[in-house]
């Protein structure tokens, strides 16, 4: 737990969120500025700064990410979904505790969204 971290705090309850799923491993809840009908993120409880830290350390805890994209996109987009993980500024990550959006619920183009 980081006391300036968003996610961190969005986890601990001190900051409200939209909540769609939660159990002993992951939170999900809906971006604040959606890109598409469903956009979902998925975070672990566990501050971990990006993908690739948090699949050299704790591989199954990105397992539990994946079930748990793969259950929001079966409650609301027929179970298919786009998983996108901003790594690095310069790549468009702002949060820097690692999520997955998941987006879907309608025709997604090629171009990221
Ligand atoms: P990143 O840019 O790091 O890949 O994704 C961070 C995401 O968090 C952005 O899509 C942004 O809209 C979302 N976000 C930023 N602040 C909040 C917030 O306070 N609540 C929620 N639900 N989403 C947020
Ligand atoms: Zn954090």
């Amino acid at each position: 737990m980081s006391d300036d971290c968003l996610f961190c705090r969005i986890v601990a309850g001190d900051i409200p969120a939209d909540k769609v799923l939660e159990n002993d491993h992951v939170i999900a809840f809906r971006d604040i500025a959606p890109k598409a009908p469903t956009h979902v993120l998925v975070v672990p409880r566990l501050h971990v700064p990006n993908v690739a830290e948090l699949a050299a350390t704790d591989a199954a805890l990105l397992a539990h990410m994946a079930a748990a994209a793969q259950q929001i996109a079966d409650q609301e987009c027929d179970g298919e979904f786009r998983w996108i993980f901003n790594t690095g500024a310069k790549a468009g990550q702002s949060v820097f505790h690692v999520h997955g959006h998941v987006l879907g619920g309608g025709e997604l183009g090629w171009e990221p969204a």
